[in-house]
């Protein structure tokens, strides 16, 4: 499957609809998700379109997975959470839901469960 750009994170990135941006640089961004499963759910995308990780280039992940764990780091502390789960869906079997490749940050509490 090839890139769209016509999806919702395409569009953040553009402007088009609005996010709470929690970092941004040359390369990528993180933003609240809008349908978060605990607390300090937040995405982290490259600036560069990529479906998911099946298509991205060594380049773009290579920028990206510091700026996930920048982004780990920040929300354990900002949400004093007890660890963090990073995770990320690549084609619709999978769970992807946005074609644009994201990385899920999610502060965890010790022994509660994410909102499904
Ligand atoms: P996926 O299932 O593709 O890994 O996750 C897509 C994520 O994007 C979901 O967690 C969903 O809540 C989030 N999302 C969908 N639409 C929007 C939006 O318009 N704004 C933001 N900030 N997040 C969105």
């Amino acid at each position: 499957m090839s890139y769209d750009d016509n999806n919702i994170f395409a569009k953040i990135l553009r402007g088009e609809i609005p996010s709470h941006k929690v970092y941004e640089d040359e390369h990528s961004l993180a933003f609240m998700d809008v349908m978060p499963q605990a607390a300090g759910h937040a995405l982290v995308i490259p600036k560069q379109g990529s479906r998911n990780i099946l298509d991205a280039d060594p380049e773009t992940l290579s920028r990206l997975i510091p700026v996930v764990q920048k982004v780990a780091i920040a929300a354990k502390a900002a949400f004093s959470a007890d660890g963090v789960t990073v995770v990320q869906f690549n084609e619709p079997a999978a769970g992807q839901t946005v074609y644009h490749l994201h990385f899920h940050v999610i502060p965890r509490m010790e022994g509660v469960a994410l909102k499904p």
